[in-house]
């Protein structure tokens, strides 16, 4: 049976054959960190979303503040996290 498509694999869907599979695969991982709610670290709530390279804006207690380009947590924990995907 076909390996279930997850969302990050969908949306590398655009490149078509092109670029190969790891590279995109990595691109993938990278960008459903940067669309996903992260926690915002005021109010504790999964409410923050990207507003550009490094700036987040929070929903929920209307915080904007500075993290790392595409995603919030500390990037040790995202580290790991790709390669456990990977
Ligand atoms: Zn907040």
């Amino acid at each position: 049976m076909e390996k279930v498509h997850l969302k990050h694999e969908k949306a590398i869907k655009r490149f078509g054959v092109r670029y190969g599979r790891t590279i995109k695969r990595k691109l993938g991982l990278i960008e459903a960190q940067q669309r996903a709610a992260h926690q915002c670290p005021y109010c504790r709530y999964k409410k923050v979303s990207r507003k550009s390279a490094g700036i987040w804006h929070c929903a929920k207690c209307d915080a904007t503040f500075t993290s790392r380009a595409y995603t919030v947590a500390k990037p040790a924990a995202v580290r790991e996290e790709v390669t456990k995907e990977l």
